[in-house]
C-alpha cells in the first residue's frame, strides 16, 4: 500500500472544549479548525504537528461510532489515519488481500478528504483510516 505519512491520529474525548484547552494551554498546540461531521455524529478539532494532525473527536450522539467507543473503552486513541494516493485502488488491493473493509467505497470525511476505514479485526486491533487529499493535486 505504501502510505506517505500518518495523516492524523484520531482521539476520542468526552468534552471537546476541555480537551482543546489542554492541547492549547498545556501542550502549546494551536487548534486551527473545528468542524462537525454530521454523518459520523462527531464534532472534531484539529491540531497540526509537522506533517501529522491530531483530530480530537467528541460524539454528538451516544449511538454514534465515537459515542459507542467511549461507552465501551473510555476516552483515548480511536484510530490511525494513513495518507495514500489512489484510495480506490488501495481498497481494492486490501480487499484482495483479505482485509475487511468498513468502507468499500471512499466517502467524504472532515476537511473534505476522501476517507475509508479498515476493520480492526483485520488490522491487529487498530481502527485504521485511509485518507486521500484529492484537492492537493489541483
Ligand atoms: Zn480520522
Amino acid at each position: 500500500m505504501k502510505p506517505s505519512h500518518i495523516e492524523h491520529i484520531g482521539i476520542a474525548v468526552k468534552d471537546l472544549d476541555a480537551a482543546i484547552n489542554f492541547y492549547e494551554k498545556i501542550l502549546g498546540l494551536k487548534c486551527y479548525n473545528i468542524e462537525e461531521v454530521a454523518e459520523q455524529k462527531v464534532r472534531t478539532a484539529f491540531f497540526q504537528i509537522g506533517q501529522t494532525k491530531i483530530e480530537l473527536l467528541e460524539s454528538t450522539d451516544p449511538e454514534g461510532p465515537v459515542g459507542k467507543f467511549i461507552e465501551k473503552r473510555g476516552e483515548g486513541v480511536h484510530h490511525l489515519a494513513f495518507a495514500v494516493d489512489n484510495i480506490e485502488d488501495q481498497l481494492t488491493g486490501l480487499s484482495e488481500n483479505g482485509v475487511r473493509l468498513i468502507d468499500k467505497i471512499p466517502r467524504t470525511g472532515a476537511e473534505g478528504l476522501d476517507i475509508a476505514f479498515l476493520h480492526p479485526g483485520s488490522t491487529f486491533g487498530v481502527l485504521m483510516e485511509l485518507c486521500e487529499n484529492k484537492k492537493k493535486a489541483l
